[in-house]
């Protein structure tokens, strides 16, 4: 998810049974011409590198993986979305992060629906900091999505499958040149049918809660139709959070904004409460949410990886990798800050 508001349980039917009529076929003419068009209206921004274009190839790579229609859109307790999971921990496993307690997946109840299980799971991992101590970060995705509906698989390749390989990245950058501090990866299951993963996280988190200085959340971090802005929600609720924020947003090669944090203003969709992050914000724990524009494909079941530009997700993860070891480098102060406030 990550609507403009927040929805009731699967509110998103409707909305989509009136737009799937007018956007898929439009989308089925234009599938030639896609990967031009993404590459055509690429922001002026995003550059390119070795480096880049290897990060690009690598995302994409994991992205049509997770976003694949074997997958089954990931709904909550579907054996689709159980696949989701298990590529998730294959991953980790090859990467050499190891979960935090004796597994990878941490159980969660979720809602009865026809044809699903109601035991889902958080898959939960950890990179240690070289302090060995002290305050951690939680750096966040949800691994579901809407599953499927009728004829229609819902991908979610942008919702949440960006996000989730995002971190997997994340993960591998902060294992080859680890970070101070602990940081927790966390997948989050039932997103998408009311954050039940990241609520059920933050009542029973692996770590004391206190020692959670704070929460990154990603979900939908790879399209750019939006206008090619990456929005960072949160440094209103948590201001000393912005110069943090603000050192790592002026090297980024993706225009970064601020905002969708307040009731009122130009970014006036306040996206305070709709994803995870908002699991952290009300137990108090700051949060940093990273996301972009709604896009054409937003809950619908066009929403696959072949519509994104690896180059822009590229820049993207490249931000998320920079503020997070800017706010590692910082950390100590954050962490009393995160105190002051609560
Ligand atoms: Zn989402």
């Amino acid at each position: 998810m990550r609507s403009r508001a927040p929805t009731p349980d699967f509110g998103w039917t409707e909305r989509t049974a009136a737009a799937q009529r007018t956007v898929v076929p439009f989308m089925a003419r234009a599938a030639a011409i896609a990967v031009w068009l993404a590459f055509a209206s690429l922001p002026a921004h995003a550059q390119t590198s070795p480096a880049a274009d290897a990060l690009g190839t690598q995302l994409l790579k994991r992205l049509t993986a997770l976003a694949h229609d074997s997958m089954e859109g990931r709904g909550a307790g579907t054996p689709g979305g159980a696949r989701g999971r298990a590529y998730i921990e294959q991953e980790l496993r090859a990467l050499g992060v190891a979960p935090i307690g004796a597994s990878y997946q941490v159980p969660v109840r979720v809602r009865a629906r026809p044809g699903a299980d109601t035991l889902g799971a958080n898959v939960v991992a950890r990179v240690p900091g070289r302090l060995g101590t002290g305050p951690a970060l939680v750096l966040s995705a949800h691994h579901d999505h809407l599953g499927v509906r009728g004829d229609s698989v819902y991908n979610g390749a942008d919702d949440d499958a960006s996000g989730s390989v995002a971190l997997l990245s994340l993960a591998e950058a902060f294992k080859r040149q680890p970070l101070d501090h602990d940081v927790i990866f966390a997948w989050f299951e039932a997103e998408e049918s009311g954050m039940l993963g990241s609520r059920a996280f933050v009542e029973k988190p692996p770590v004391p809660v206190e020692q959670i200085a704070v929460n990154v959340n990603l979900d939908m971090v790879s399209r750019h139709e939006g206008g090619g802005t990456l929005w960072v929600a949160g440094t209103s609720h948590y201001p000393f959070l912005l110069s943090i924020a603000e050192s790592a947003a002026a090297k980024a090669t993706v225009p970064v904004r601020f905002g969708h944090d307040t009731p009122g203003g130009s970014a006036s969709d306040n996206w305070t409460s709709s994803s995870d992050h908002a699991s952290f914000h009300r137990a108090k724990i700051p949060f940093l949410y990273l996301g972009v524009e709604d896009h054409p494909d937003y809950h619908k079941p066009g929403d696959d990886a072949s519509k994104v530009d690896p180059r822009f997700f590229a820049s993207t993860v490249s931000f998320a990798e920079a503020l997070v070891r800017a706010l590692d480098a910082k950390l100590g102060e954050v962490h009393k800050s995160r105190s002051v406030s609560r």
